[in-house]
């Protein structure tokens, strides 16, 4: 991971470029970068490039996300007393429903294909295993889930033509789930694990001692460019993962494998769409490794995610040749 660190520090001075300022702070990194690229979607737009973007998953799995928006599975709007995020639930016997707050952005249209993707792990693990294996772990959650996202930025990066301030709306968007999914989580996976360190040498594991932790992450992981102001070192005290024990490595995981499932899908066809429909029908009946090595992904070696960080180098070049083309034009 920490070779591909790099291409991190890339992506920050690319930001710094295209916002134009003298000193790049932490919270810039979470601001947007097209400015007067509004695209607005309605749902019904939103269900269509849903379906768009799966199609290369077959007729089959085209036909129940259609039957899913058809007989309203979705709770689409946000409304008063509703609580925000997104999630997708159900049980055994019931429809995999989801929970949404669609508001148009290209973001909440991502979000629909997300919760849709574990919705049809869901629909198809239930159909398929006995209730005690039905359930499937969080290792290879987020890979159902995440394979829809990639499978649908593709899909718009596919359209001809496009001018290069809405591609690099698009690219930024891949950008921003790379850098929120693989390096941020692996950034606090290494906290974590650096704080279970200390205990186990047995020093004091105060505030002090973490924010301490935290801040160094922060420079290794956002490099030079970047500057770090005092506040930063007390996030990791509002990140409420770390109360669950070692899950967010599994969103890097996850995201990694996905990649390479939704590369391998839109590149190989019908022979990876078969593995990748096996593996959804497998839900909790096999050990997570084993099920996505079936799927086409081993995770024992670092080859998935060393794969994974190099297309976010690519991704980022061909934003840096849209910002280049933008100055240009200027
Ligand atoms: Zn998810």
């Amino acid at each position: 991971m920490r070779k591909h660190l790099p291409d991190m520090y890339r992506y920050v001075a690319l930001r710094k470029r295209i916002l134009g300022v003298d000193e790049l702070h932490y919270y810039d990194v979470y601001a947007p970068l097209t400015k007067g690229v509004s695209a607005h979607y309605t749902y019904d737009q939103a269900k269509q490039m849903v379906l768009d973007a799966v199609a290369p998953l077959g007729e089959e799995y085209g036909t129940i996300v259609r039957k899913g928006f058809a007989e309203r599975w979705i709770d689409v709007f946000p409304n008063k007393g509703k609580s925000g995020g997104a999630y997708s639930g159900g049980s055994y016997d019931s429809n995999p429903y989801i929970m949404c707050n669609f508001t148009g952005t290209l973001d909440s249209v991502s979000t629909i294909a997300h919760e849709m993707g574990h919705s049809m792990h869901s629909w198809f693990s239930r159909h398929t295993q006995p209730a005690q294996y039905a359930d499937y772990t969080l290792f290879v959650a987020e890979v159902a889930s995440t394979v829809n996202e990639n499978l649908l930025i593709e899909h718009l990066l596919a359209e001809k033509n496009q001018d290069p301030a809405t591609r690099l709306a698009l690219l930024n968007q891949y950008l921003e789930n790379f850098k929120g999914t693989v390096y941020r989580q692996t950034m606090f996976a290494e906290f974590e694990r650096d704080a279970h360190a200390v205990a186990e040498r047995g020093e004091a594991l105060n505030p002090a001692a973490l924010n301490n932790l935290y801040k160094k992450l922060i420079v290794d992981y956002f490099g030079p460019e970047l500057v770090v102001d005092d506040e930063v070192q007390y996030e990791w005290a509002r990140i409420p993962h770390f109360y669950r024990p070692f899950y967010v490595y599994k969103y890097a995981t996850g995201y990694s494998t996905a990649v390479a499932l939704s590369e391998g899908i839109l590149k190989n066809g019908e022979p990876a769409v078969k593995k990748y429909l096996e593996f959804l029908h497998m839900g909790g009946s096999a050990y997570p490794l084993d099920e996505l090595r079936h799927a086409g992904v081993d995770l024992t070696t670092p080859a998935p995610v060393d794969a994974a960080l190099d297309k976010f180098g690519r991704i980022l070049d061909e934003a840096e040749a849209c910002v280049a083309q933008l100055e240009a034009a200027k």
